[in-house]
């Protein structure tokens, strides 16, 4: 992979493989498919993508609409299409029509309007795995000749089923973009780091609906304090102050959860729905200045808002759909100034379910990634709680293991081969030795004084407030020595 971006004569700058998804998807078209879907991680970029297209289109006369599937993501992918210098128009409900060459609206206003909109010549269909549900297929019946190009980090509906025309999805081609692995290794993306402590949640017996664990029985198995101060114990222990996103199960869970971050002292706030674009970008930007640690939401920030400053993936929503996990983490995996790696928390075994984030995984139109289900091959640290790919010996603490490191081992022994000859220890070692280094480092500092100075040094938003977290865990932990020094506790909260 080449890693100077190609810049073109327009301005937008493209990096080599969406060069290639770009010629890709035109040869595609070229051969008569009608609806092409491109997959690329989230964070890889693909509104640089499209946008590139719906520009070269709209300069030879081609008429695009851009279509997101929220009423709340209209606004930020209006302001994603500015930063690459597209030039639109909106649909929404209260502008008048626009008839500009390039226009974006949400599925939901755009039903309610289909017979007031010219038609287009190509419709762009952001998180494409939501294109199945009936509003869409609506929208893409209304316009039978419009070419069709779908755009996601997950081909596959929540449920598992594939997106192929064949299985009655929109989509006839699939043009794939490099892995996770791939990205994480040129530096596109930021390396994952995850834990899987002890799960406090019960999940036996709960039922399944639509191809995912039922909501309402899991909401009562998940909404506890206990569960939710174990949440917190682990962020303090293993990402104090880092920039977190925990995602739950329901409003009132995500507002649960921020209360016991606010009880450890930890500032957190709560998103959803509800509230208004400028009430959402002021608690957005909170957490970007450092004044928020930790957001919590239920659905809001699981796609489409862009947070790259986030280091940490709280999970608190157990889920079968392979696709909503990998939206989540990925909310995290955008690299950033300042940031080495990013971490994902798993307290819902998601992770065991569905693998690590970086696991090769092969998409097609079919479906078939429900394979994927059960047993993937990870391994989890019995002293630690680390996740990583099999080894005899944890690559974060060096715990070896024995006959308790087989119990983590239960998988297909041709799974494990093939996994461990795909991720040699080696891809590993630097991050984990990165984190290690990390540990020993903050273990150093033996005054308040040093841990914010070291907090300082590593450009953390809020280095105070990090020190005391961290400084609270170590002495919570040990049980023994100094508070916080009231000194400090004091600057802290002015
Ligand atoms: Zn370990």
């Amino acid at each position: 992979m080449v890693e100077a971006p190609v810049r073109e004569n327009d301005g937008l700058a493209l990096r080599p493989y969406q060069v290639e998804a770009v010629r890709a998807l035109r040869a595609a078209f070229a051969a008569g498919k009608r609806a092409p879907v491109y997959q690329l991680p989230t964070g890889g970029g693909k509104t640089v993508v499209f946008a590139h297209i719906a520009r070269e289109g709209a300069k030879r006369g081609t008429r695009v609409l851009i279509l997101v599937h929220r009423r709340e993501l209209l606004l930020q992918g209006s302001r994603a299409l500015r930063e690459v210098g597209l030039d639109h128009g909106l649909i929404a409900p209260t502008l008048p029509p626009s008839d500009a060459q390039v226009r974006i609206a949400s599925v939901q206003t755009l039903v309610r309007r289909l017979d007031h909109v010219s038609p287009p010549d190509l419709v762009v269909i952001d998180e494409a795995h939501h294109a199945v549900a009936g509003s869409w297929r609506r929208v893409l019946e209304q316009w039978p000749r419009a070419r069709v190009l779908g755009v996601t980090a997950t081909p596959a509906r929540l449920d598992g089923k594939g997106l192929g025309v064949h299985v009655d999805g929109p989509f006839d081609h699939l043009v794939l973009g490099p892995s996770v692995r791939a990205l994480t290794e040129a530096g596109f993306l930021a390396p994952a780091d995850v834990y899987a402590p002890p799960m406090k949640a019960d999940l036996s017996g709960v039922g399944t609906r639509l191809g995912d664990f039922d909501r309402r029985e899991m909401r009562l198995r998940m909404d506890k304090p206990v569960i939710s101060g174990d949440a917190v114990d682990h962020y303090l222990r293993l990402t104090p102050g880092r920039p977190a996103i925990a995602f739950c199960t329901s409003v009132e869970h995500a507002e649960h959860v921020a209360e016991a971050f606010t009880d450890a002292d930890v500032p957190a706030a709560s998103i959803d729905g509800g509230m208004s674009d400028v009430e959402r970008d002021g608690v957005l930007e909170d957490l970007a200045r450092g004044e928020i640690q930790v957001l919590t939401s239920c659905e809001i920030v699981s796609e489409g808002f862009d947070l790259p400053a986030v280091e940490v993936a709280i999970l608190l929503r157990p889920t079968q759909s392979l696709t909503l996990y990998l939206q989540q983490v990925g909310r995290v995996l955008r690299p950033a100034p300042g940031k080495a790696s990013a971490t994902v928390l798993d307290h819902v075994g998601n992770v065991k379910r569905h693998g690590l984030p970086d696991a090769d995984r092969s998409w097609d139109l079919d479906g078939a990634m429900r394979r994927s289900a059960g047993e993937a091959p990870v391994c989890r640290c019995p002293e630690c709680f680390a996740c990583h790919p099999p080894a005899r010996m944890c690559p974060v603490c060096g715990h070896v293991y024995g006959g308790e490191g087989r119990e983590g081992l239960r998988v297909d022994p041709d799974a494990q081969l093939e996994r461990v000859s795909r991720a040699p220890r080696d891809l590993w070692t630097p991050v984990r030795e990165r984190m290690r280094q990390a540990h020993i480092e903050q273990g150093r500092c033996r005054t308040f004084e040093e841990l914010v100075d070291l907090g300082i040094r590593r450009g953390y938003g809020n280095p105070r407030a990090w020190a005391r977290n961290v400084w609270r865990a170590r002495h919570r932990s040990r049980r023994l020595g100094p508070s916080v020094p009231e000194a400090a506790a004091d600057e802290v909260s002015a």
